[in-house]
């Protein structure tokens, strides 16, 4: 469904992707684990053109490009396949967690506005909202603000949904419903790939992990060969670390 291959990014001279290549099928979790700085983020953030890579190809479905030269109707046709939730949820202030998840469905999609309300109250009702709609993200708790934020992505129903760090911001309470609402997606056969440092939501969820070191894969297998067998020295000094 999706192959990224080889890609590379730097920012002047610091070198944060060296070569990365992963593949997602359709209804895969996928989770991105590794250290702090190993370019987590950046990769997500390379595969819907949120960074701009120096180097590597994208094939996704139909679509095949190359990252660093793709034309901006390319970008487009991968935007429209993808849907990212960011770590600090990016909610416009001034606008209701209704608007919020319809603004790109009108703005973005075209979609008329009735149209895209009905979207936007069963997206919100699946994040368990419905009482929300109303209310500004000031009036809403940081686990309520991120759940709007995957509302937002599941309302342009991707192919895709692209997960950053989607609970780091959160106090301890609040992440397990954030967790949950990701669960009760995985289970739909929603695919994602999911950059995180939750161990147990990788373990029980993702069907695949990825582990990445200084901007490269350094292992990839089930959660069972990462946790259970990793190979790598790294990756046994990390579990260790975070576990
Ligand atoms: P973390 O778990 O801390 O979020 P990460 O693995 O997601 O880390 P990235 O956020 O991809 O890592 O960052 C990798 C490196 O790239 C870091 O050294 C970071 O400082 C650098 N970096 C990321 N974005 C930029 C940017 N816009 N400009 C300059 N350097 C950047």
């Amino acid at each position: 469904m999706l192959e990224i291959k080889d890609v590379h990014k730097k920012f002047g001279n610091n070198e944060v992707l060296k070569g990365v290549s992963i593949t997602v099928e359709k209804g895969d979790v996928v989770v991105i684990l590794g250290p702090s700085g190993s370019g987590k983020t950046t990769l997500l953030r390379s595969i819907n053109f949120l960074e701009r890579a120096d180097k590597g190809t994208l094939h996704f479905d139909e679509v095949s490009l190359d990252l660093k030269h793709a034309s901006h109707k390319e970008v487009q046709k991968v935007r429209k396949k993808t849907a990212f939730v960011f770590q600090n949820y990016n909610l416009f202030s001034n606008k209701t967690a209704l608007e919020n998840v319809t603004e790109g469905l009108i703005i973005g999609r075209k979609v008329p506005k009735k149209e895209a309300e009905e979207s936007g109250r069963r997206a919100l009702d699946k994040v368990g909202l419905s009482d929300r709609y109303h209310y500004y993200p000031s009036q809403l708790s940081g686990g309520q603000q991120q759940r709007v934020g995957i509302a937002r992505a599941v309302a342009v129903n991707p192919d895709i949904i692209l997960f950053d760090e989607p609970t780091s911001a959160l106090d301890p309470e609040l992440i397990g419903e954030v967790l949950n609402v990701m669960k009760e997606l995985a289970k739909e056969g929603t695919t994602m790939v999911v950059v995180t440092h939750e161990m147990h939501f990788a373990e029980e969820v993702a069907n695949k992990v990825i582990f990445m070191d200084d901007g490269k894969v350094l292992e990839e297998g089930t959660p069972q060969d990462i946790f259970s067998h990793p190979k790598e020295e790294r990756t046994k000094q990390f579990l260790h670390r975070i576990l």
